[in-house]
C-alpha cells in the first residue's frame, strides 16, 4: 500500500467553493478563499445560520492509545466519508496539526491511508495561518508585561510570578528554561522565563472555546498572567491587552473549510492539548457543523479517560453542546498492548492477549456509557496484521458488554469500508438512549472534590495525594474566585494511572497531584500529575531529516 504522503499527493482535489456548495450549500460569497482547495467561512455568514437546527454530534474517542496512536482521526475521516458515501450530510471537525510533531516524532496528524483530509501537506504545515497569529498573539501579551515592568511597573507585577510563557510552533527544549531581560537597563528587567508549544498555550484552549469576538475579548481579558507583590491575581485587561490580542486572532477565528479524499466537507480548526488542555477542535467549527450538517463527526485527544472526559466537563459544559453518540475506536494491536504484548511483538496472533487487553476497553466503555452517559459503539480499525480470529473475539467480547463492535477497513478501503460502523452509529442514534448526558461533577463541587471525582469515577483511582504547594495554590484560586470552574488533569494518556506502564485496567492506585495551574481565560484549573511536558524536544532522528521539497514543488517525507 501506498504511504499516507503517496495517497494524498495522488489526489485530485476538488475546487473548495464546489465542496462547499454542493455539500453543505455555502455559496461562494461566504468563503474566504486560501487559494483553490482550502477556504475560511464568512463568520457573519455562520452567525446568520443561527435559528437553524442542529444535527447529531457523534464523538470519536478511544481506548488508552499506545505510542503508534489507534487511528481516531483516520476513523474519524472514515467514518464522515462512509456516511457521506451513504448519502448524508456530514461534515467532520478535526484538530489543526501542529508543526512540532510533524518534524518530531508522531507526524502529520490528517488522517491515514484512504481516510485523509486533503491538501494533506498544507494542513500539517502553515495552513491557513491560524498558529501563526496565536503565536503572535500570545507572545504580543508577553512583550506587553515585560514593557509595563520596564515602564515603572505600576500594577506591582511581582516577576518572578509570572506564568504567561511566551509560545513557538516548533519541538525546541533548548528553550523551556531561559532568562529574559538581559543585557542591562535598557533591556528591561531580567526574569526566568520559557517557551511552551503553541497548542499548550492557554490562548490556544481559549481560541477552542470561543463562541463569538465579544467572547473571545472577555477571556482573553481574563487570563491571570501572574500575581503581584501582594498576590493579587494580575489579568491580560488590567494590562489593556485584550482588544490588540482579539484583532491578532479575528481572522483566524474562521472555521477553516478543506475536503476528505472523498470528497466530504471536513473544518480543520484549532488544536490545544489534550493534556493541560482540553484536546478538541473548535467550539465555532463544531457549531457551524451541527448548524450546516446532519452529522458532525468530531474526535477528541487521547483515550475516553482524558479526550472524551475534557470534551464532556469543559468543552460541553462551556459551550452547551451535547455529544449523541460516541465512537470508541479500539485496534487488536492496542488490545494485545493492554494485554501484555510488547511492542515488537504486536504482529503476532494472539487471541488471549485480546482477551487480557480487554480490560482497558471495558473500563472506557462503562465511563462513556455510565459516568458521562453517552450511548456508544466500537470501532475496530482494522490493522494489516490483524487475524480475523481476533477481531472475531473483540466483536463478541464487546457484545458481551452490550455495545455492538464494527470493524472497519476505511484506513486501506476509504469510506466503503466503514459503512458498517456508520450503519450502525445511525442505528444507535435512532434508539432510545438507555443513558442520560452527565458530567462527571457539578460545578458546585470544590476544586479538590472535582479532581477526586475524575480520579476516582472515571481512573479507578484509590486516593488523591496532594504536594503540600499545590493544595495551597488551589486554596488561593477559590479564594480569588475560580473555585467554580472545572478541572483539567494533565496526565500520561498511556494509562488509567499516573504510570505509563500500568497497562490494561489498573484500579486503587494514586494519584499524585505535583502542581496546580489557572487558565482563568479558558475557564478551567489544571491539575499536573506527572510530567507534562508543555514544550517537547525533538527525538534523536527527527523526522525534520526526512522531509523534502523535490525540484517540481512535490514534497516528501510527511507521514
Ligand atoms: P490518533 O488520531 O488516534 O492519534 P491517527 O488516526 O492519527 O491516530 O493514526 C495514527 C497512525 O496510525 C497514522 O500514521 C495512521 O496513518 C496510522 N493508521 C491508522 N489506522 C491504520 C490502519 N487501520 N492501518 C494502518 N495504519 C493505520
Ligand atoms: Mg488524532
Amino acid at each position: 500500500m501506498l504511504s499516507d504522503i503517496e495517497i494524498a499527493t495522488a489526489a485530485t482535489l476538488r475546487p473548495i467553493r464546489d465542496v462547499a456548495a454542493e455539500t453543505l450549500g455555502i455559496a461562494e460569497e461566504h468563503l474566504v478563499p486560501f487559494g483553490h482547495d482550502k477556504a475560511k467561512v464568512d463568520p457573519g455568514y455562520l452567525s446568520s445560520l443561527a435559528d437553524r437546527p442542529l444535527g447529531k454530534l457523534v464523538l470519536v474517542t478511544a481506548l488508552s492509545p499506545t505510542p503508534p496512536g489507534e487511528g481516531k482521526t483516520t476513523t474519524t475521516v472514515g467514518l464522515t466519508d462512509a456516511l457521506h458515501g451513504l448519502g448524508h450530510r456530514t461534515v467532520a471537525c478535526l484538530r489543526e496539526p501542529s508543526m512540532g510533531p510533524v518534524f518530531g516524532m508522531k507526524g502529520g496528524a490528517a488522517g491515514g491511508g484512504y481516510s485523509q483530509v486533503v491538501p494533506m501537506t498544507d494542513i500539517n504545515l502553515h495552513f491557513t495561518g491560524d498558529f501563526a497569529a496565536l503565536a503572535a498573539a500570545n507572545n504580543l501579551l508577553a512583550a506587553l508585561i515585560d514593557n509595563h515592568v520596564h515602564h515603572g511597573n505600576e500594577l506591582g507585577i511581582d516577576v518572578r510570578s509570572v506564568t504567561w510563557k511566551r509560545v513557538l510552533d516548533t519541538n525546541d527544549r533548548a528553550l523551556r528554561e531561559i532568562t529574559v531581560g538581559l543585557g542591562g537597563h535598557a533591556n528591561g528587567f531580567p526574569r526566568s522565563d520559557g517557551f511552551d508549544i503553541v497548542v499548550a498555550s492557554e490562548l490556544m484552549a481559549i481560541f477552542c472555546l470561543t463562541e463569538s469576538v465579544a467572547d473571545l475579548k472577555q477571556r482573553i481579558g481574563d487570563i491571570v498572567i501572574g500575581y503581584t507583590r501582594a498576590m493579587e491575581p494580575v489579568t491580560a485587561r488590567q494590562l489593556g491587552a485584550d482588544g490588540a490580542l482579539a484583532v491578532l486572532l479575528k481572522d483566524a477565528l474562521s472555521p477553516n473549510l478543506v475536503q476528505t479524499l472523498e470528497g466530504a466537507p471536513a473544518f480543520v480548526h484549532g488544536g490545544p492539548f489534550a493534556n493541560i488542555a482540553h484536546g478538541c477542535s473548535s467550539v465555532m467549527a463544531t457549531r457551524a457543523g451541527l448548524r450546516l450538517a446532519d452529522y458532525v463527526v468530531t474526535e477528541a485527544g487521547f483515550g475516553a479517560d482524558l479526550g472524551a472526559e475534557k470534551f464532556v466537563d469543559i468543552k460541553c459544559r462551556k459551550s452547551g453542546l451535547r455529544p449523541d453518540v460516541a465512537v470508541v475506536v479500539a485496534t487488536v494491536r492496542a488490545l494485545k498492548y493492554h494485554g501484555g504484548v510488547a511492542l515488537a511483538d504486536l504482529g503476532t496472533e494472539d487471541v488471549a492477549a485480546v482477551e487480557a487487553g480487554m480490560a482497558n476497553l471495558r473500563r472506557h466503555l462503562r465511563n462513556v456509557r455510565e459516568v458521562y452517559g453517552i450511548p456508544c459503539v466500537v470501532a475496530v480499525n482494522r490493522f494489516p496484521t490483524d487475524t480475523d480470529a481476533e477481531v472475531a473475539r473483540v466483536v463478541e467480547l464487546v457484545a458481551d458488554e452490550g455495545v455492538r463492535a464494527f470493524p472497519a477497513t476505511h484506513f486501506a478501503d476509504g469510506g466503503s469500508g466503514a459503512h458498517d460502523l456508520a450503519k450502525g452509529v445511525l442505528a444507535t442514534l435512532d434508539e432510545p438512549s438507555a443513558h442520560e448526558f452527565s458530567f462527571t461533577y457539578p460545578d458546585e463541587l470544590s476544586l479538590i472534590e472535582k479532581v477526586e471525582a475524575v480520579a476516582t469515577r472515571v481512573y479507578d483511582a484509590g486516593q488523591v495525594t496532594w504536594e503540600p504547594r499545590a493544595r495551597r495554590r488551589l486554596a488561593r484560586f477559590e479564594k480569588d474566585g475560580y473555585g467554580h470552574l472545572p478541572v483539567c488533569i494533565a496526565k500520561t494518556q498511556y494509562s488509567f494511572s499516573t504510570d505509563p506502564t500500568s497497562l490494561g485496567a489498573p484500579s486503587g492506585h494514586e494519584l499524585h497531584v505535583r502542581e496546580v495551574r489557572l487558565s482563568a481565560g479558558a475557564g478551567f484549573v489544571v491539575a499536573v500529575c506527572g510530567d507534562i511536558m508543555t514544550m517537547p524536544g525533538l527525538p534523536a532522528s527527527p523526522a525534520a531529516q526526512r522531509i523534502d521539497l523535490l525540484d517540481d514543488g512535490t514534497i516528501t517525507g510527511l507521514s
